[in-house]
This record gives structure tokens, sequence and C-alpha cells, in this order.
């Protein structure tokens, strides 16, 4: 089992979600960073941004990650790629209900396919896009948190939104 994808919203891509991609490079031959095109939560980056964003931070510095995106179900976008691995990470405890209950579930559907838990840097454990969201929201500089180029689209983004300009992902 050499390959795994990494499946997410990233809305937007956070230092976490890079510190888990450096961390899965290294444990798998290939790595497929999957955006989710059909989240609940309605986002504030379309498919095609977050995968943009996703793509500059990985370009020239992994070489075996690419970054794609997918709709439907996981476990049946992993069984059409032919990978048999899922990359999740595990911040803190408060991760952990949900990521069982995932992992599980994605189990009864696909018993072939295991997921894998990595924990980030200490540094990073406590980061959310949600959060980085929010405090940039409310005028923050979060640059030791995420990269500075998503930073910049993520203040255009925001300062949209709150104009009333519609926000959201286009
Ligand atoms: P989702 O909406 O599927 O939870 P996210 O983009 O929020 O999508 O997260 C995707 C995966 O990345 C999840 O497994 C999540 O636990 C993990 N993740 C998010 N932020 C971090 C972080 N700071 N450190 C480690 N893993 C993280």
């Amino acid at each position: 089992m050499t390959e795994a994808i990494y499946p997410g919203s990233f809305d937007p891509v956070t230092n976490g979600h890079l510190d888990l991609i450096e961390r899965g490079s290294r444990l798998f031959s290939r790595l497929i960073v999957a955006v989710a095109r059909n989240v609940d939560k309605a986002p504030l980056f379309s498919s095609e941004e977050r995968v943009a964003m996703l793509r500059e931070q990985v370009a020239g510095r992994f070489a075996n990650v690419e970054v794609t995106s997918f709709a439907g179900l996981i476990v049946e976008y992993a069984r059409q790629s032919g990978v048999h691995c899922l990359l999740r990470g595990l911040r803190t405890i408060a991760d952990f209900e949900y990521e069982f209950q995932m992992a599980l579930t994605n189990r009864r559907l696909a018993p072939d396919i295991e997921t894998v838990f990595v924990m980030p840097s200490l540094r990073y454990s406590y980061v959310s896009a949600r959060l980085i969201r929010e405090t940039v929201l409310l005028g923050a500089d979060m640059s030791h948190l995420i990269p500075a180029s998503v930073q910049t689209k993520l203040r255009a983004r925001l300062s949209t939104a709150r104009e009333g300009k519609g926000g959201g992902a286009p």
C-alpha cells in the first residue's frame, strides 16, 4: 500500500494541511490531495480555487504529491483511482469522534480501503480552516498559520463578502 488519498475541504489550505501533506509525502510513494466538491457547508472558495491554492503550495516542493478534486463518496473515488488508503489528520481529541465515525462508515462501505491517521506538529494542532477564516475576517494577521498568498486571497474574498458583493465561492 504505497499510494494514498488525502481528502478534505481545504477552504482554504492551512499550514496544518501542509504539515500533513509533508508527512504523507514521506509515508507514501504517491499522495493525491483531493478537494471535496460537495461540502455541506457553502465553501468560501470554489473547488477550482481551492485546488489552485493547494497546487501553488505543493508545486516544486513535493515531487510525489498531486492535487485534484472529487465529488460524491471518497471511497468510490478511491476505488476508481485504484487507491486503497485514505490519509486524515488528527489534531485534538475533538477530531477523534468525527474521524472515528467517518473511518468506520467508510470501512463499512469499502472494507478494502484503510484510513490512516497522522498527527501534525504540535504548533499546528489547534489550527482549523474555520478558525483562520474567522480570525482573518476580524483583521488578524495569521501569516504564521497560513501561506502568505492564501492570506491575501482570503482577505480579498472576505472583504468582498463583507461589502455584500455576494462572497462565497463564485
Ligand atoms: P473536512 O471538512 O473534511 O474536515 P478539512 O479541510 O477541514 O476538511 O480537513 C481535512 C483533513 O485535514 C481532516 O482530516 C482534518 O482533520 C485534517 N486537518 C485539518 N487541519 C489540520 C491541522 N491543523 N493539522 C492536521 N490535520 C488537519
